[in-house]
């Protein structure tokens, strides 16, 4: 196996502090890791793992758990190793395997190793013999209601089986024989024997094997009976040697049958489970089970849908590793539930992409201006800077000539007191260009605005006027001839509702979308730069907000999605309540 400090090199790092140095404060997981390698508990070895089961794609949520995962092992020169936790053969694809394999090396981690619990079949299989040996586990003959009626309920305790005492050659046989494929679904199962009584509901008897006659995905028909989740994992964390088994919190209650399995069956350095709270997003829904759902009703595109909470999507969206990354590093890890403002997120892209995307000028509803005093015939190119964040951009030249789009939203007619921007005989800057000033308004017979006329004034070349006058807006601009017609994708949430994952009485979380999620704008206008951009590429339209160039383009036909707007709503909360 190899180690991650071999692979470490070309492992971007986790921005933010580094927890343990300068004295920064460790989350909880980390203090317990920090101290476990200072007191050499697990002979000072930090192994950890991101155990997904393959039954959809990664989300944000996932995130959290591999940036924690990752970057613990990380932080103390560990393995962390990618297993799919792969033992529910109908619901898992190789599809998913490969977008998994895909979405956490985008996220800038490399795996130890690629393991499969799959692979671990016969050797958990042979526990289960050992646990039946031993007599520690039996098979059971209840039918499923049965199996529910005798469990109990969270006030009552459980009954003992009429099957839990069979001898242990009978156990034995049967299991052998439900491996062979004599029964059919649901006739048997095998059972830990623990305590029926338990006050803990997981650890009355709970079921390691059933019968699936099920294809998996690597196995084939190689099995016919599939261990349980519960069985499956604190048994591959000790076959994998993991040290620190770090979940979200719903498996809190299951750590005494994990402890109850690994002491049973594992000598020496034993697994431990840590429990954290999982991320929750507002305006978001982050079980697998709904993101499929959306997509098979084709209420989105598709898992990688700009607008779903998935890592496909989010890459899609325009959003970058370090964002994401940055991103888990600002919420933490804690053990106390919490719902995260989805502004949070929006704020880490934000930062990230203010820092390294060129601006570039588009309009996304052309309204035309004609500068009657510019001569017919004259393009000039105007110096335009890259990135005011990034001297290092430099600027480009952008051609200016008599015909000009400027934003519809940029023009008013009869403005009120507080617009700044064009309206009839109102002086304005286009950026890095001239002053002009709004002369005529253009109308179609419906009184609608066709275009405007006006003029420049070719002193205030560059966007400056010799004698110190000033104006109040700045506008982009993009000129006619030159421009490249394009379609922009702008994005809302998803969910008109915070809590789209706690719905109302009477209505499902799909009454809760959001009908505007997506605005498509097929004829926007931007200037001739952008033509040389290629898929994924990410950029500031200025004024507009952070945009990338979609997949769906095809040459002669860019499509953008908008990232992120430029309002930052997160700086704004974060300021009140500070
Ligand atoms: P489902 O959405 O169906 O509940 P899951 O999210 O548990 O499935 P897994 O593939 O089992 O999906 O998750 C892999 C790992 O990611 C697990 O260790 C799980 O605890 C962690 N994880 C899942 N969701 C979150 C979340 N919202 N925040 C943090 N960690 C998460
Ligand atoms: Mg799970």
């Amino acid at each position: 196996m190899k180690t991650m400090a071999d692979d470490h090199a070309g492992t971007a790092a986790a921005p933010g502090p580094t927890p343990g140095e300068g004295g920064a404060s460790l989350d909880f997981i980390r203090a317990i890791v920090a101290e476990d390698a200072a007191t050499g508990r697990h002979h000072g070895r930090v192994a950890t793992r991101f155990p997904p089961e393959p039954n959809g794609y990664l989300h944000i949520g996932h995130a959290k758990s591999i940036c924690l995962n990752f970057g613990v092992a990380e932080e103390h020169a560990g393995t962390c190793n990618l297993r799919f936790d792969d033992t529910n053969p109908t619901k898992e694809d190789v599809e998913y395997v490969d977008a998994i394999k895909e979405d956490v090396a985008w996220l800038g981690f490399r795996w130890s190793a690629e393991l499969y619990a799959s692979d671990y079949f016969e050797r958990l299989y042979q526990s289960a013999v050992d646990l039946i040996k031993r007599g520690k586990a039996y098979v059971d003959s209840l039918n499923p209601d049965e199996m529910r009626t005798y469990r109990g309920t969270l006030t009552e305790p459980g009954r003992n089986s009429p099957y839990r005492d069979r001898p242990v050659a009978e156990n034995l046989d049967l299991f052998a024989r439900m491996r062979a494929g004599e029964f059919p679904d649901g006739a048997h199962v095998l059972r830990a024997k623990i305590d029926m009584a338990s006050p803990n509901v997981n650890m009355r008897d709970p079921t390691l094997y059933r019968i699936r006659h099920a294809s998996h995905h690597r196995t084939g028909d190689a099995w016919c009976i599939y261990p349980m989740y519960d069985f499956a994992h604190p048994l591959s964390d000790a076959l994998e040697r993991i040290t620190h088994s770090l979940c979200t919190l719903e498996y809190e209650d299951h750590r005494p049958l994990y402890d109850w399995l690994v002491n049973t069956l594992v000598d020496g350095d034993r697994p431990q489970q840590i429990e954290f709270a999982r991320l929750n997003l507002n305006y978001t829904v982050m079980s697998k089970r709904k993101l499929l759902q959306l997509v098979q009703q084709k209420h989105v595109s598709g898992w990688n849908d700009p607008r779903m909470p998935t890592i496909s999507g989010l890459r899609r969206r325009g959003y970058t590793p370090e964002s994401i990354r940055d991103f888990c590093a600002r919420i933490g890890v804690a053990k106390k539930e919490n719902v995260i403002d989805v502004a949070q997120l929006e704020h880490s892209v934000r930062e990230d992409l203010n820092r390294r995307a060129p601006r570039v000028m588009a309009v996304l509803r052309p309204l035309k201006i004609v500068l009657t005093n510019y001569p017919e015939d004259r393009v000039e190119e105007v110096d335009v800077i890259n990135n005011p964040e990034d001297p290092s951009a430099g600027t480009r030249k952008v051609p200016f000539a008599r015909v000009l789009y400027i934003e519809r939203d940029d023009f008013m007619e009869n403005p009120p007191k507080k617009f700044f921007r064009l309206s009839p005989g109102a002086e304005v800057r286009l950026r890095c260009a001239y002053f002009i000033t709004c002369t005529d308004v253009v109308k179609g017979d419906g009184g609608e605005i066709v275009e405007l006329r006006g003029t420049y004034d070719p002193a205030t070349r560059g966007g400056d006027a010799p004698d110190g006058r000033r104006v109040k807006a700045t506008l982009h601009w993009v000129s006619v001839a030159h421009a490249v017609p394009v379609e922009v994708r702008l994005y809302d949430r998803l969910f008109s509702i915070e809590d789209p994952e706690n719905v109302p009485e009477g209505r499902t979380f799909i009454d809760t979308l959001n009908p505007r999620s997506l605005e498509v704008i097929g004829a926007a206008q931007a200037e001739p730069a952008v033509a040389a951009l290629d898929v994924e590429a990410r950029v500031q339209f200025e004024r507009l907000g952070y945009f990338c160039v979609d997949s769906d383009s095809r040459k002669g036909a860019l499509v953008f999605n908008r990232t992120v707007s430029l309002r930052d709503a997160w700086a704004k909360i974060s300021q009140k309540t500070r």
